[in-house]
């Protein structure tokens, strides 16, 4: 559609600038909330999620056994809430509409979608059965729509000796929900089959890989003490693999989260296997090089490293076996294209300049981008906050000097959608969903157990709205 030259060339109360955050987890949430927060220029949020459910990686990614940290929801909830933003779930930029026909629609998009796809180790052996991505355990234990049952299932069946690969917060998330026992997971919101399915699971050893040392890994120290409190799991640490070289001390001494994260390492490396315990090791300077196994993994090639000048893991030839029913890849996500919006293929982010998206290396008038897809799958959830409210302040800015205008009369998104044949979840819609999964925790006195089929979610939308 052109531009209206009878439009107003500046947004209004009447003519609010329209803008569509495409991605409703923590970023995209904390972008509507910077552009309905200020008062300068009027606007009107739609909030477009694929899955019929907000909250992205707070409902798919942070672990269900904690419940504190999910509780970010609440206020997350409060941005959804805003009379300015409209959720519109269950609609696939891409599929359901084009990104040309939304920007069509709208006069700025935000990019805030996110890294969903798993990094590969790009070693052999690493697509035999049995050999699992952190991504397709982390989704299927948080009940996503899109998680592999079978094939995570299946691996768990068999899961008596499992290896996470990398030693960032996901891996540890991994390690502990599967060295949990069943009492402990039963409380939280996983589904019934994922709990039926890890209280079935055979598992007898964990262990969690890092090719760097101690002082390079990237778990944080909340979340690495939390492994020492686990009911019947019991942390081994080899004493040999916390002696510091005297630059590496050096670094640690001024480095204070790393000389926690040590400190934690070190009371740990006193401890011996318990009868009756999982135990859980956390062996470092170790780099996979080859899953073994003919039709499923068996055991896991490991060369030992030794970290050189510049932080990096180099390969000493010293090779060992470990054997592993399970491996688990937890080496970081990626961020993927949108069909229309070019990715970085190495780093798996949109190129941009402090959030506008940059087309054959120059801004491109009304996309901007926000959060992973932005700056990479790295930081807790708080820091796309900040991220959010640089990329607002750019559009702001736009939009004040006459670089962003608002278009004459277009169609209503959801209209549009509606008439196609789509079925858009908004938030009315997901309040039914919240409450079906609320009323579903509370057969088993729960406060909530996570839907994770997406009919079963659009039934309790259809089902509110046939009342
Ligand atoms: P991450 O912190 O970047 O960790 C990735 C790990 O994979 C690192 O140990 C890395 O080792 C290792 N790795 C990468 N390539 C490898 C390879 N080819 N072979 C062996 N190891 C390899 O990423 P993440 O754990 O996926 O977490 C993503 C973000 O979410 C982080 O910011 C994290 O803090 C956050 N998060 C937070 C929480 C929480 O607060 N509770 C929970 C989950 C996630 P190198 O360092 O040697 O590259």
């Amino acid at each position: 559609m052109a531009d209206d030259a009878a439009a107003p060339p500046s947004p209004s109360a009447d003519h609010p600038l329209r803008v569509a955050v495409v991605g409703a987890g923590p970023a995209g949430i904390f972008t509507a909330d910077a552009l309905t927060r200020q008062q300068d220029v009027p606007v009107a949020v739609d909030l477009i999620d694929r899955l019929p459910t907000p909250f992205g990686l707070v409902r798919h990614g942070i672990a269900p056994d904690h419940p504190r940290m999910r509780a970010i929801r609440d206020t997350l909830h409060r941005s959804l809430d805003h009379p300015l933003v409209r959720f519109v779930g269950n609609v696939e930029v891409g599929t359901d509409i084009t990104l040309d026909e939304l920007r069509r629609h709208v006069d700025a998009v935000v990019y805030t979608y996110g890294a969903a796809l798993d990094r590969h180790l790009g070693i052999d052996g690493e697509d035999l059965p049995g050999s699992l991505a952190a991504t397709e355990l982390v989704s299927w234990y948080c009940g996503h729509p899109d998680a592999d049952r079978a094939t995570v299932e299946s691996a768990l069946r068999r899961a008596r000796s499992v290896v996470v690969i990398g030693v960032g917060n996901v891996a540890l998330d991994v390690g502990r929900v599967l060295a949990r026992t069943a009492e402990e997971l039963e409380p939280t919101d996983m589904p019934q089959h994922v709990l039926d399915a890890l209280a079935a699971a055979p598992v007898e050893e964990v262990t969690v890989l890092g090719r760097r040392g101690p002082a390079q890994a990237t778990f944080t120290t909340q979340e690495l003490r939390e492994l020492g409190e686990l009911a019947r799991a019991t942390v081994l640490v080899d004493p040999a693999e916390l002696e510091l070289d005297p630059a590496t001390a050096e670094r640690v001494a001024a480095d204070r989260a790393v000389a926690r994260n040590l400190a934690v390492l070190k009371e740990w490396s006193q401890h011996r296997p318990e009868p009756g315990h999982v135990p859980l090791r956390l062996r470092f300077f170790r780099r996979p090089v080859r899953l073994i196994g003919e039709d499923r993994v068996t055991a896991i090639e490991v060369e030992r490293t030794a970290v050189d000048d510049e932080g990096r893991a180099v390969g000493t030839g010293e090779l060992e076996v470990l054997p592993a029913d399970l491996v688990v890849r937890s080496v970081g996500y990626l961020g993927t294209p949108l069909p229309g919006l070019p990715v970085d293929e190495r780093s798996g982010t949109v190129r941009h300049e402090d959030g506008r998206v940059l087309r054959d290396g120059r801004p491109s008038p009304g996309e901007y981008v926000a959060g992973w897809i932005k700056r990479g799958p790295s930081g807790v959830v708080g820091h796309n906050k900040h991220d959010a409210r640089e990329t607002v302040a750019g559009l702001l800015a736009d939009a004040a000097d006459g670089t962003l205008r608002v278009r004459g009369p277009v169609d209503d998104l959801v209209h549009t959608l509606q008439a196609r044949g789509a079925e858009p979840v908004l938030l009315e819609d997901w309040r039914a969903i919240d409450a079906a999964e609320q009323a579903l925790g509370a057969t088993r006195g729960r406060a909530r157990t996570t839907m994770h089929e997406r009919e079963a979610l659009l039934a309790a939308v259809r089902a509110a709205a046939a009342r």
